[in-house]
């Protein structure tokens, strides 16, 4: 039977960004033959981050894990923030990531060749990957706008407001 058409978001996270990996992974994950429909530079606000990853703010390293994706522990304060979209796009780049413990991680996956596990035991392992469809929705409208997507994955509604401010170039 065929696989149905799912959307997944990767970020690239700080250590991939430092480490110069962002083309090796790119070339990776085109492997999948999956489209990428939204990328952002981003750089990560605490708030952002403790939203992203709430479903382990009560595991030993959660604190680090918040300094991690913030890039406080790379000097490297941005992350790359894509969404993929095809058919079984979430098990399919989960694994190309590889496991969450790069020791455990495949040696050809993205995670098992270029993750560490720190002295402190996080596990900086390059790349986030959504594990699930319900997973990936949520993450995907944290990260992204509608109009960030240049497809119309999910239902939006039109919003206009007179005390809206925002920068354009001067
Ligand atoms: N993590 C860690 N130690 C652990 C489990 C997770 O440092 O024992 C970090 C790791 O960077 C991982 C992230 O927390 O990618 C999110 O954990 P999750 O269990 O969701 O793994 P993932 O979905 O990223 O494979
Ligand atoms: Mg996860």
């Amino acid at each position: 039977m065929a696989e149905p058409v799912q959307q997944t978001l990767i970020i690239i996270k700080p250590d991939g960004l430092k480490k110069s990996l962002t083309g090796n992974i790119l070339t990776k994950l085109s492997e999948t033959r999956l489209v990428i429909i939204g990328a952002r530079v981003v750089k990560v606000s605490r708030e952002l981050a403790e939203e992203h990853y709430k479903q382990l703010k009560d595991k030993p390293f959660f604190e680090d894990l918040i300094l991690y994706i913030q890039g406080k522990r790379h000097n490297c304060e941005r992350v790359l923030a894509l969404v993929y979209q095809g058919p079984g796009a979430i098990s399919l780049v989960r694994s190309i990531a590889g496991a969450t413990n790069p020791e455990e991680a495949e040696p050809t996956s993205i995670r098992g060749a270029y993750g560490r596990i720190t002295t402190k035991g996080v596990y900086e392992n390059v790349i986030h990957a959504s594990s699930s469809p319900e997973e990936a929705e949520r993450e995907i409208k944290l990260w992204f706008r509608p109009e960030e997507i240049v497809l119309p994955i999910f239902p939006s509604k039109p919003i206009s407001r007179k005390d809206c401010h925002f920068l354009e170039w001067a």
